[in-house]
């Protein structure tokens, strides 16, 4: 999966921890390059209760790895912004999102 800012993509594996961050950006899984880690227009989805973007997204549901609060993805509720993904971005999502889920 590429930086879904910059789409850099993320070279041969390191040992130990990747210094790529890997966030959550309009209730989708996204991973965010060393570089645009130091920009602060990230955009990230933050938590509810304690504002942190350190998020991970599984199966419909965003889970804070700060406070460990847990809610629904696709809630409805309002998104922040109304900027768009950018369009091979979010069908890639979709359809990782239909294989997970079983959908056709
Ligand atoms: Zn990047
Ligand atoms: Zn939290």
């Amino acid at each position: 999966m590429p930086c879904y800012r910059c789409g850099a993509r993320q070279t041969d594996p390191v040992r130990g921890a990747s210094p790529w961050q890997r966030g959550v950006r309009n209730e989708s899984q996204v991973l965010i390059c060393p570089d645009c880690q130091r920009l602060h227009d990230l955009d990230l989805d933050s938590c509810g209760t304690c504002g942190s973007t350190a998020l991970i997204c599984r199966l419909g549901e965003v889970e804070c790895r700060s406070c460990g609060a847990v809610w629904m993805a696709r809630s409805g509720a309002p998104l922040t912004g109304s900027v768009e993904p950018p369009p091979g971005l979010s069908a890639e999502v979709e359809a990782a999102l239909n294989r997970v889920l079983g959908r056709a």
